[in-house]
Protein backbone atom coordinates (compact mmCIF):
# COMPACT_ATOMS: atom_id res chain seq x y z
CA UNK A 1 0.00 0.00 0.00
CA UNK A 2 1.19 3.71 -0.95
CA UNK A 3 0.26 6.35 1.49
CA UNK A 4 0.68 10.14 0.77
CA UNK A 5 1.85 11.50 3.99
CA UNK A 6 1.44 14.74 2.31
CA UNK A 7 -1.96 14.39 3.34
CA UNK A 8 -1.67 13.38 7.25
CA UNK A 9 -3.37 16.11 9.54
CA UNK A 10 -0.79 14.76 11.85
CA UNK A 11 2.39 16.11 9.60
CA UNK A 12 1.22 19.84 10.48
CA UNK A 13 1.24 19.33 14.39
CA UNK A 14 4.45 17.79 14.11
CA UNK A 15 5.48 20.59 11.93
CA UNK A 16 4.31 23.26 14.54
CA UNK A 17 6.72 21.51 17.36
CA UNK A 18 9.41 21.21 14.88
CA UNK A 19 8.87 25.14 14.74
CA UNK A 20 9.01 25.75 18.31
CA UNK A 21 12.19 23.89 18.31
CA UNK A 22 13.64 26.33 16.02
CA UNK A 23 13.69 29.47 18.67
CA UNK A 24 15.00 27.06 21.24
CA UNK A 25 18.12 25.84 19.38
CA UNK A 26 18.38 29.18 18.09
CA UNK A 27 18.87 30.52 21.38
CA UNK A 28 21.24 28.16 22.31
CA UNK A 29 23.23 28.38 19.35
CA UNK A 30 23.51 32.78 20.60
CA UNK A 31 24.17 32.16 23.55
CA UNK A 32 27.18 29.78 22.46
CA UNK A 33 28.13 32.29 19.94
CA UNK A 34 28.00 35.03 22.57
CA UNK A 35 30.10 33.18 25.03
CA UNK A 36 32.62 32.32 22.79
CA UNK A 37 33.17 35.38 20.79
CA UNK A 38 33.15 37.55 24.18
CA UNK A 39 36.22 35.18 25.62
CA UNK A 40 38.07 35.50 22.23
CA UNK A 41 37.27 39.16 22.17
CA UNK A 42 38.26 39.58 25.69
CA UNK A 43 41.52 37.80 24.39
CA UNK A 44 42.28 39.96 21.51
CA UNK A 45 41.13 43.25 23.62
CA UNK A 46 44.07 42.26 26.20
CA UNK A 47 46.90 41.61 23.68
CA UNK A 48 45.80 44.60 21.71
CA UNK A 49 46.39 47.09 24.91
CA UNK A 50 49.44 45.59 25.79
CA UNK A 51 50.74 45.59 22.31
CA UNK A 52 49.53 49.32 22.14
CA UNK A 53 51.06 50.10 25.32
CA UNK A 54 54.56 48.50 24.03
CA UNK A 55 54.92 50.42 20.82
CA UNK A 56 53.78 53.85 22.87
CA UNK A 57 57.36 53.12 25.09
CA UNK A 58 59.22 52.24 22.19
CA UNK A 59 57.54 55.32 20.07
CA UNK A 60 58.69 57.69 22.94
CA UNK A 61 62.01 55.97 23.74
CA UNK A 62 62.87 56.48 20.25
CA UNK A 63 61.75 59.77 19.72
CA UNK A 64 63.14 60.85 22.54
CA UNK A 65 66.15 59.59 22.51
CA UNK A 66 66.62 60.91 18.35
CA UNK A 67 65.95 64.56 20.19
CA UNK A 68 68.07 64.10 22.91
CA UNK A 69 70.73 63.18 20.45
CA UNK A 70 69.96 66.12 18.09
CA UNK A 71 69.91 68.78 21.24
CA UNK A 72 73.51 67.97 22.92
CA UNK A 73 74.86 70.54 20.90
CA UNK A 74 72.65 73.40 21.78
CA UNK A 75 74.15 76.29 23.50
CA UNK A 76 71.29 77.31 25.65
CA UNK A 77 68.17 75.74 26.33
CA UNK A 78 65.58 78.74 24.76
CA UNK A 79 66.87 77.04 21.80
CA UNK A 80 66.38 73.38 22.92
CA UNK A 81 62.95 74.32 24.05
CA UNK A 82 62.29 75.68 20.09
CA UNK A 83 63.69 73.18 18.28
CA UNK A 84 61.82 70.44 20.59
CA UNK A 85 58.65 72.71 19.76
CA UNK A 86 59.10 71.75 16.06
CA UNK A 87 59.59 67.82 16.64
CA UNK A 88 56.43 68.18 19.06
CA UNK A 89 54.49 70.40 16.30
CA UNK A 90 55.40 67.03 13.55
CA UNK A 91 54.13 64.53 15.93
CA UNK A 92 50.68 63.65 16.98
CA UNK A 93 49.19 62.01 19.92
CA UNK A 94 52.33 62.93 22.03
CA UNK A 95 53.07 65.70 23.39
CA UNK A 96 57.12 66.55 23.52
CA UNK A 97 58.25 69.61 25.57
CA UNK A 98 62.15 70.37 26.55
CA UNK A 99 61.93 70.55 30.23
CA UNK A 100 64.25 71.09 32.95
CA UNK A 101 64.96 69.31 36.50
CA UNK A 102 66.76 72.66 37.63
CA UNK A 103 65.50 73.83 40.86
CA UNK A 104 65.01 77.08 39.25
CA UNK A 105 63.65 76.30 36.03
CA UNK A 106 61.31 78.43 34.73
CA UNK A 107 57.63 77.48 35.06
CA UNK A 108 57.02 76.76 31.29
CA UNK A 109 59.90 74.51 31.40
CA UNK A 110 58.97 72.50 34.86
CA UNK A 111 58.30 68.97 34.10
CA UNK A 112 54.73 67.21 34.29
CA UNK A 113 55.81 64.92 37.04
CA UNK A 114 58.16 65.82 39.91
CA UNK A 115 60.44 63.26 40.20
CA UNK A 116 62.84 62.36 42.94
CA UNK A 117 66.94 62.16 42.56
CA UNK A 118 66.76 58.55 42.44
CA UNK A 119 63.75 58.96 39.60
CA UNK A 120 65.82 61.04 37.26
CA UNK A 121 67.16 59.98 33.87
CA UNK A 122 71.09 59.59 34.22
CA UNK A 123 73.25 60.96 31.75
CA UNK A 124 72.15 59.38 28.16
CA UNK A 125 69.53 57.42 29.43
CA UNK A 126 66.04 57.47 29.89
CA UNK A 127 63.38 57.14 32.38
CA UNK A 128 59.43 55.95 31.48
CA UNK A 129 56.48 56.36 34.31
CA UNK A 130 53.19 55.11 33.92
CA UNK A 131 50.54 58.27 35.78
CA UNK A 132 47.35 56.59 37.24
CA UNK A 133 43.77 57.44 36.02
CA UNK A 134 43.09 60.44 38.47
CA UNK A 135 40.01 62.19 38.56
CA UNK A 136 40.57 65.30 36.32
CA UNK A 137 42.48 62.80 33.48
CA UNK A 138 40.61 60.83 31.11
CA UNK A 139 42.73 57.79 31.87
CA UNK A 140 46.76 56.76 32.64
CA UNK A 141 49.56 58.41 30.63
CA UNK A 142 52.80 57.32 29.43
CA UNK A 143 55.35 59.66 30.07
CA UNK A 144 58.87 59.46 29.16
CA UNK A 145 62.31 61.54 30.18
CA UNK A 146 65.54 61.70 28.41
CA UNK A 147 68.18 63.09 29.64
CA UNK A 148 69.10 66.01 27.11
CA UNK A 149 71.43 68.77 29.06
CA UNK A 150 71.99 71.44 27.05
CA UNK A 151 75.00 73.75 27.39
CA UNK A 152 73.81 76.17 30.10
CA UNK A 153 71.71 73.91 31.50
CA UNK A 154 73.06 70.65 32.81
CA UNK A 155 69.46 69.25 34.25
CA UNK A 156 68.06 69.58 30.92
CA UNK A 157 65.44 66.45 29.59
CA UNK A 158 62.90 66.01 26.88
CA UNK A 159 59.82 64.54 28.21
CA UNK A 160 57.31 62.99 26.12
CA UNK A 161 53.58 62.65 27.30
CA UNK A 162 51.05 60.44 25.56
CA UNK A 163 47.63 59.27 27.47
CA UNK A 164 47.30 55.44 26.65
CA UNK A 165 43.99 54.09 26.24
CA UNK A 166 41.57 53.52 28.68
CA UNK A 167 41.12 49.63 28.94
CA UNK A 168 37.76 49.60 30.61
CA UNK A 169 36.54 51.80 27.44
CA UNK A 170 38.53 49.26 25.43
CA UNK A 171 36.79 46.20 26.83
CA UNK A 172 33.35 47.82 26.44
CA UNK A 173 33.79 48.48 23.02
CA UNK A 174 35.17 44.98 23.00
CA UNK A 175 31.71 43.85 24.68
CA UNK A 176 29.84 45.69 22.41
CA UNK A 177 31.11 44.68 19.12
CA UNK A 178 30.22 41.03 20.75
CA UNK A 179 27.32 41.43 21.01
CA UNK A 180 26.69 42.97 17.88
CA UNK A 181 28.38 40.21 16.08
CA UNK A 182 26.13 37.73 17.92
CA UNK A 183 22.97 39.11 17.13
CA UNK A 184 23.79 39.44 13.55
CA UNK A 185 24.36 35.40 13.65
CA UNK A 186 21.34 35.11 15.91
CA UNK A 187 19.24 37.08 13.27
CA UNK A 188 21.11 34.84 10.28
CA UNK A 189 21.49 31.92 12.29
CA UNK A 190 17.36 31.85 12.86
CA UNK A 191 16.32 32.05 9.51
CA UNK A 192 19.05 29.82 8.47
CA UNK A 193 17.54 26.92 11.18
CA UNK A 194 14.20 28.20 10.65
CA UNK A 195 14.41 27.28 7.38
CA UNK A 196 16.38 23.83 7.76
CA UNK A 197 14.11 23.00 10.86
CA UNK A 198 11.22 23.35 8.71
CA UNK A 199 12.03 21.78 5.25
CA UNK A 200 14.98 19.57 6.44
CA UNK A 201 13.56 18.20 9.98
CA UNK A 202 9.81 19.17 9.93
CA UNK A 203 8.89 17.72 7.17
CA UNK A 204 10.71 14.09 7.94
CA UNK A 205 9.56 14.12 11.44
CA UNK A 206 6.11 14.93 10.64
CA UNK A 207 6.32 11.89 8.34
CA UNK A 208 8.06 9.20 10.82
CA UNK A 209 5.57 10.69 13.47
CA UNK A 210 2.42 9.84 11.33
CA UNK A 211 3.92 6.34 9.89
CA UNK A 212 4.21 5.66 13.76
CA UNK A 213 1.20 6.07 14.38
CA UNK A 214 -0.43 4.46 11.15
CA UNK A 215 1.94 1.11 12.84
CA UNK A 216 0.27 1.74 16.16
CA UNK A 217 -3.09 1.52 13.95
CA UNK A 218 -2.49 -1.76 12.67
CA UNK A 219 -1.36 -0.51 9.04
CA UNK A 220 2.27 -1.79 8.49
CA UNK A 221 3.59 -0.87 4.94
CA UNK A 222 3.47 3.29 5.75
CA UNK A 223 6.72 3.37 5.22
CA UNK A 224 7.31 1.81 1.95
CA UNK A 225 7.69 5.26 0.24
CA UNK A 226 10.69 6.64 2.03
CA UNK A 227 13.81 6.79 0.00
CA UNK A 228 15.90 9.14 2.49
CA UNK A 229 19.68 8.05 2.69
CA UNK A 230 20.31 10.24 5.97
CA UNK A 231 19.94 9.91 9.76
CA UNK A 232 15.90 9.81 8.83
CA UNK A 233 15.93 7.75 6.14
CA UNK A 234 17.98 5.28 8.60
CA UNK A 235 15.25 5.43 11.30
CA UNK A 236 12.63 5.33 8.68
CA UNK A 237 13.85 1.80 7.75
CA UNK A 238 14.25 0.67 11.65
CA UNK A 239 10.88 1.81 11.82
CA UNK A 240 10.18 -0.50 8.89
CA UNK A 241 12.27 -3.75 10.40
CA UNK A 242 9.78 -2.64 13.74
CA UNK A 243 7.02 -2.87 11.72
CA UNK A 244 7.47 -5.57 10.00
CA UNK A 245 8.56 -7.74 13.03
CA UNK A 246 5.23 -5.99 14.69
CA UNK A 247 3.35 -7.86 11.53
CA UNK A 248 4.21 -11.21 11.76
CA UNK A 249 4.36 -11.07 15.47
CA UNK A 250 0.84 -9.88 14.85
CA UNK A 251 0.07 -13.22 12.37
CA UNK A 252 1.88 -15.62 14.54
CA UNK A 253 -0.55 -15.04 17.45
CA UNK A 254 -3.50 -14.77 15.17
CA UNK A 255 -2.51 -18.59 14.09
CA UNK A 256 -1.43 -19.30 17.32
CA UNK A 257 -4.51 -17.96 19.42
CA UNK A 258 -7.04 -19.44 16.47
CA UNK A 259 -5.12 -22.76 16.62
CA UNK A 260 -5.73 -22.57 20.55
CA UNK A 261 -9.50 -21.53 20.07
CA UNK A 262 -9.59 -24.55 17.79
CA UNK A 263 -8.23 -26.72 20.89
CA UNK A 264 -10.46 -25.25 23.10
CA UNK A 265 -13.45 -26.08 21.02
CA UNK A 266 -12.50 -29.37 20.52
CA UNK A 267 -11.72 -30.21 24.51
CA UNK A 268 -15.65 -28.82 25.14
CA UNK A 269 -16.97 -31.15 22.53
CA UNK A 270 -14.88 -34.17 24.16
CA UNK A 271 -16.30 -32.51 27.59
CA UNK A 272 -19.87 -32.24 25.96
CA UNK A 273 -19.59 -35.53 24.88
CA UNK A 274 -18.63 -37.27 28.25
CA UNK A 275 -20.99 -34.78 30.19
CA UNK A 276 -23.33 -35.95 27.59
CA UNK A 277 -22.14 -39.89 28.56
CA UNK A 278 -22.73 -39.40 32.06
CA UNK A 279 -26.02 -37.79 31.60
CA UNK A 280 -26.95 -40.91 29.24
CA UNK A 281 -25.95 -43.72 31.65
CA UNK A 282 -27.62 -41.72 34.85
CA UNK A 283 -30.83 -41.53 33.02
CA UNK A 284 -30.50 -45.30 31.73
CA UNK A 285 -29.53 -45.97 35.40
CA UNK A 286 -32.70 -43.55 37.14
CA UNK A 287 -35.34 -43.94 34.12
CA UNK A 288 -34.88 -47.72 33.86
CA UNK A 289 -35.56 -48.91 37.75
CA UNK A 290 -39.10 -47.07 37.55
CA UNK A 291 -39.44 -47.91 34.18
CA UNK A 292 -39.02 -51.94 35.26
CA UNK A 293 -41.09 -51.30 37.87
CA UNK A 294 -44.15 -49.41 35.50
CA UNK A 295 -43.46 -52.38 32.81
CA UNK A 296 -43.84 -54.59 35.88
CA UNK A 297 -47.46 -53.29 37.17
CA UNK A 298 -48.70 -52.97 33.68
CA UNK A 299 -48.19 -56.51 32.89
CA UNK A 300 -49.98 -57.72 36.53
CA UNK A 301 -52.83 -55.00 35.45
CA UNK A 302 -52.65 -56.00 31.73
CA UNK A 303 -52.46 -59.52 32.51
CA UNK A 304 -55.59 -59.81 34.74
CA UNK A 305 -54.36 -61.51 37.28
CA UNK A 306 -54.68 -59.10 39.96
CA UNK A 307 -58.25 -57.85 41.72
CA UNK A 308 -59.20 -54.51 41.69
CA UNK A 309 -57.79 -53.53 44.72
CA UNK A 310 -54.80 -54.61 43.38
CA UNK A 311 -55.23 -53.36 40.07
CA UNK A 312 -55.54 -49.75 41.60
CA UNK A 313 -52.24 -50.10 43.69
CA UNK A 314 -50.47 -51.48 40.70
CA UNK A 315 -51.81 -48.36 38.50
CA UNK A 316 -51.09 -46.08 41.67
CA UNK A 317 -47.32 -47.38 41.51
CA UNK A 318 -46.92 -46.60 37.77
CA UNK A 319 -47.97 -42.70 38.59
CA UNK A 320 -45.31 -42.61 41.02
CA UNK A 321 -42.88 -43.65 38.89
CA UNK A 322 -43.74 -41.42 35.93
CA UNK A 323 -43.35 -38.56 38.45
CA UNK A 324 -40.15 -39.80 39.28
CA UNK A 325 -39.09 -40.09 36.02
CA UNK A 326 -40.62 -36.50 35.29
CA UNK A 327 -38.82 -35.01 37.99
CA UNK A 328 -35.37 -36.54 36.60
CA UNK A 329 -36.46 -35.17 33.28
CA UNK A 330 -36.75 -31.80 34.46
CA UNK A 331 -33.80 -31.39 36.62
CA UNK A 332 -31.73 -32.90 33.35
CA UNK A 333 -33.69 -30.63 31.16
CA UNK A 334 -33.29 -27.60 33.95
CA UNK A 335 -29.16 -28.56 33.60
CA UNK A 336 -29.42 -28.66 29.97
CA UNK A 337 -31.38 -25.47 28.97
CA UNK A 338 -29.93 -22.79 31.47
CA UNK A 339 -29.63 -19.18 30.54
CA UNK A 340 -27.31 -16.45 31.13
CA UNK A 341 -28.24 -14.23 34.56
CA UNK A 342 -29.95 -10.84 34.39
CA UNK A 343 -29.20 -8.77 36.78
CA UNK A 344 -30.65 -6.01 38.60
CA UNK A 345 -29.52 -4.06 41.70
CA UNK A 346 -31.36 -6.58 44.74
CA UNK A 347 -30.75 -6.91 48.11
CA UNK A 348 -29.44 -10.11 48.76
CA UNK A 349 -31.78 -10.11 51.90
CA UNK A 350 -34.63 -10.60 50.28
CA UNK A 351 -33.15 -13.37 47.82
CA UNK A 352 -32.09 -15.55 51.24
CA UNK A 353 -35.58 -14.63 52.75
CA UNK A 354 -37.48 -15.85 49.63
CA UNK A 355 -35.44 -19.12 50.14
CA UNK A 356 -36.04 -19.54 53.14
CA UNK A 357 -39.82 -18.71 53.41
CA UNK A 358 -39.69 -21.27 50.13
CA UNK A 359 -38.13 -24.36 52.05
CA UNK A 360 -39.25 -23.86 55.52
CA UNK A 361 -42.23 -25.76 55.94
CA UNK A 362 -40.21 -29.07 53.59
CA UNK A 363 -37.73 -28.59 56.19
CA UNK A 364 -40.53 -28.88 59.02
CA UNK A 365 -41.30 -32.01 57.37
CA UNK A 366 -38.05 -33.74 57.68
CA UNK A 367 -38.03 -32.36 61.03
CA UNK A 368 -35.43 -30.02 60.52
CA UNK A 369 -35.53 -26.25 61.67
CA UNK A 370 -34.49 -23.52 58.91
CA UNK A 371 -33.67 -19.98 60.22
CA UNK A 372 -32.94 -17.06 58.86
CA UNK A 373 -32.34 -13.52 60.35
CA UNK A 374 -33.01 -10.65 58.56
CA UNK A 375 -30.11 -8.21 58.96
CA UNK A 376 -30.67 -4.64 59.76
CA UNK A 377 -28.98 -3.07 56.80
CA UNK A 378 -30.10 -4.21 53.11
CA UNK A 379 -27.16 -6.01 51.33
CA UNK A 380 -27.45 -4.85 47.78
CA UNK A 381 -25.80 -6.25 44.86
CA UNK A 382 -26.21 -6.75 41.10
CA UNK A 383 -27.11 -10.38 40.25
CA UNK A 384 -29.87 -12.55 38.39
CA UNK A 385 -32.64 -12.74 41.66
CA UNK A 386 -34.01 -16.07 40.42
CA UNK A 387 -30.88 -17.51 39.36
CA UNK A 388 -29.26 -16.75 42.46
CA UNK A 389 -32.85 -18.40 44.40
CA UNK A 390 -32.33 -21.28 42.38
CA UNK A 391 -28.36 -21.93 43.85
CA UNK A 392 -29.07 -21.32 46.87
CA UNK A 393 -32.38 -23.68 47.17
CA UNK A 394 -30.02 -26.10 45.63
CA UNK A 395 -27.43 -25.65 48.57
CA UNK A 396 -30.33 -25.82 51.23
CA UNK A 397 -31.40 -29.06 50.37
CA UNK A 398 -28.44 -30.60 50.52
CA UNK A 399 -27.86 -29.55 53.83
CA UNK A 400 -31.59 -30.14 55.00
CA UNK A 401 -31.16 -33.97 53.71
CA UNK A 402 -27.74 -34.74 55.69
CA UNK A 403 -29.58 -32.81 58.33
CA UNK A 404 -30.32 -35.43 61.41
CA UNK A 405 -33.78 -34.95 62.80
CA UNK A 406 -34.38 -32.08 65.08
CA UNK A 407 -31.33 -30.33 64.00
CA UNK A 408 -30.94 -26.80 62.75
CA UNK A 409 -29.87 -25.13 59.21
CA UNK A 410 -28.91 -22.17 59.46
CA UNK A 411 -29.08 -19.15 56.83
CA UNK A 412 -27.00 -15.56 56.88
CA UNK A 413 -25.87 -13.38 54.34
CA UNK A 414 -23.55 -10.39 55.72
CA UNK A 415 -20.82 -8.10 53.76
CA UNK A 416 -17.23 -9.42 53.99
CA UNK A 417 -13.58 -8.26 52.82
CA UNK A 418 -12.08 -10.77 51.18
CA UNK A 419 -8.45 -11.21 49.10
CA UNK A 420 -9.16 -11.59 46.12
CA UNK A 421 -6.60 -11.43 43.34
CA UNK A 422 -4.13 -10.46 45.85
CA UNK A 423 -6.33 -7.25 46.58
CA UNK A 424 -9.06 -6.88 49.56
CA UNK A 425 -12.82 -6.83 48.15
CA UNK A 426 -15.70 -6.13 49.32
CA UNK A 427 -17.71 -9.08 48.97
CA UNK A 428 -21.23 -10.27 49.90
CA UNK A 429 -21.31 -13.73 51.59
CA UNK A 430 -24.37 -16.47 51.22
CA UNK A 431 -24.07 -18.54 54.23
CA UNK A 432 -25.64 -22.11 54.62
CA UNK A 433 -24.50 -24.73 57.92
CA UNK A 434 -25.45 -27.21 58.70
CA UNK A 435 -24.97 -30.32 61.90
CA UNK A 436 -25.22 -33.17 59.11
CA UNK A 437 -22.67 -35.53 59.40
CA UNK A 438 -20.21 -33.61 56.91
CA UNK A 439 -18.47 -34.46 53.64
CA UNK A 440 -16.05 -37.64 53.44
CA UNK A 441 -12.58 -35.37 52.66
CA UNK A 442 -11.90 -38.52 49.52
CA UNK A 443 -15.08 -37.03 48.17
CA UNK A 444 -15.04 -33.08 49.12
CA UNK A 445 -12.99 -32.34 45.18
CA UNK A 446 -15.74 -34.30 43.99
CA UNK A 447 -19.25 -32.93 44.77
CA UNK A 448 -19.22 -30.21 42.39
CA UNK A 449 -19.20 -32.58 39.26
CA UNK A 450 -22.33 -32.87 37.12
CA UNK A 451 -23.65 -36.49 38.16
CA UNK A 452 -21.43 -36.89 41.22
CA UNK A 453 -24.12 -38.23 44.26
CA UNK A 454 -23.94 -40.40 47.09
CA UNK A 455 -27.82 -40.34 47.45
CA UNK A 456 -29.62 -43.71 47.21
CA UNK A 457 -31.35 -43.78 43.60
CA UNK A 458 -33.99 -41.86 43.05
CA UNK A 459 -33.32 -39.04 45.61
CA UNK A 460 -30.11 -37.93 43.97
CA UNK A 461 -28.95 -36.89 40.21
CA UNK A 462 -25.51 -35.18 41.49
CA UNK A 463 -26.86 -31.91 39.33
CA UNK A 464 -27.44 -29.46 42.42
CA UNK A 465 -23.93 -28.38 42.99
CA UNK A 466 -22.74 -28.42 39.57
CA UNK A 467 -25.85 -25.93 38.73
CA UNK A 468 -25.21 -23.90 41.91
CA UNK A 469 -21.38 -23.63 40.93
CA UNK A 470 -22.37 -22.25 37.14
CA UNK A 471 -24.55 -19.83 37.98
CA UNK A 472 -22.20 -18.34 41.00
CA UNK A 473 -19.15 -18.46 38.36
CA UNK A 474 -21.60 -16.66 36.35
CA UNK A 475 -22.30 -13.69 38.72
CA UNK A 476 -18.21 -13.56 38.53
CA UNK A 477 -18.51 -15.07 42.25
CA UNK A 478 -17.19 -18.62 43.94
CA UNK A 479 -18.27 -21.48 46.87
CA UNK A 480 -16.42 -22.37 49.47
CA UNK A 481 -16.77 -25.34 51.56
CA UNK A 482 -15.94 -26.16 55.10
CA UNK A 483 -16.80 -29.53 56.73
CA UNK A 484 -15.47 -31.33 59.44
CA UNK A 485 -17.07 -35.45 59.59
CA UNK A 486 -19.34 -35.80 62.05
CA UNK A 487 -19.98 -31.85 62.91
CA UNK A 488 -21.60 -30.19 60.14
CA UNK A 489 -20.99 -28.16 56.44
CA UNK A 490 -20.17 -24.74 55.86
CA UNK A 491 -21.06 -23.63 51.91
CA UNK A 492 -20.25 -19.98 51.07
CA UNK A 493 -21.44 -18.24 48.23
CA UNK A 494 -19.48 -15.26 47.63
CA UNK A 495 -20.51 -12.63 45.22
CA UNK A 496 -18.80 -9.23 44.16
CA UNK A 497 -21.13 -6.41 44.64
CA UNK A 498 -21.04 -5.78 41.40
CA UNK A 499 -19.93 -7.78 38.42
CA UNK A 500 -16.50 -5.85 37.59
CA UNK A 501 -15.43 -5.96 41.40
CA UNK A 502 -14.09 -9.46 41.65
CA UNK A 503 -12.69 -12.16 38.98
CA UNK A 504 -13.19 -15.70 38.57
CA UNK A 505 -13.45 -18.28 41.42
CA UNK A 506 -10.43 -20.04 42.55
CA UNK A 507 -12.38 -21.98 44.54
CA UNK A 508 -15.42 -23.78 42.94
P1 LIG B 1 -27.34 -34.48 44.79
O1 LIG B 1 -27.87 -33.65 45.88
O2 LIG B 1 -28.34 -34.76 43.72
O3 LIG B 1 -26.59 -35.66 45.24
P2 LIG B 1 -25.47 -32.37 44.55
O4 LIG B 1 -24.61 -31.95 43.44
O5 LIG B 1 -26.39 -31.37 45.10
O6 LIG B 1 -26.26 -33.62 44.04
O7 LIG B 1 -24.58 -32.93 45.71
C1 LIG B 1 -23.52 -33.80 45.44
C2 LIG B 1 -23.09 -34.51 46.68
O8 LIG B 1 -22.46 -33.65 47.60
C3 LIG B 1 -24.20 -35.11 47.48
O9 LIG B 1 -24.62 -36.35 46.94
C4 LIG B 1 -23.56 -35.25 48.86
O10 LIG B 1 -22.78 -36.40 48.93
C5 LIG B 1 -22.64 -34.09 48.93
N1 LIG B 1 -23.19 -33.00 49.73
C6 LIG B 1 -23.68 -31.84 49.29
N2 LIG B 1 -24.07 -31.04 50.30
C7 LIG B 1 -23.83 -31.73 51.45
C8 LIG B 1 -24.00 -31.43 52.86
N3 LIG B 1 -24.51 -30.28 53.30
N4 LIG B 1 -23.59 -32.36 53.74
C9 LIG B 1 -23.05 -33.53 53.31
N5 LIG B 1 -22.88 -33.86 52.02
C10 LIG B 1 -23.27 -32.97 51.09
Amino acid sequence: MHYDFSSEVHSGLARRRIVKLVPKLALALSVGVFAVVSALTAWRVHDEIELFDQAARWDQQIIGVTAAAALSKSRSHQLAVQLVERVNESRNGVTIRYVSFASDAATEIRPLLSLAASELPAKGGWRQFITPSTAGARGRSLVTYVASPVVDDERGAIELSQPLVSRAEYAWKGVWSALASSLAMLVVGGLTMAFIGVRIVGRPVAELTAAARRIGEGDFNVLDSIRRTDEFGELARALRAMSVELSDERSRSRLETEARIEALEQLRHAERLTTLGQMASVLAHEVGTPLNVIAGHAKLVSGGKVDAEGAREGVLAIGVQCERIANIVRRVLDYARRRPPKRTWVDGADIVGQTHALLRSLARQKAVELTFEKPARGVELFADPDQMQQALINVVMNAVHASPRSATVLLRIERVQRLMHGEARDLVAFIVRDDGPGIEQEIVGRIFDPFFTTKPPGEGTGLGLSVARDIVREHDGFIEVTSREQEGTLFSIYLPRRSDDGGASTRS
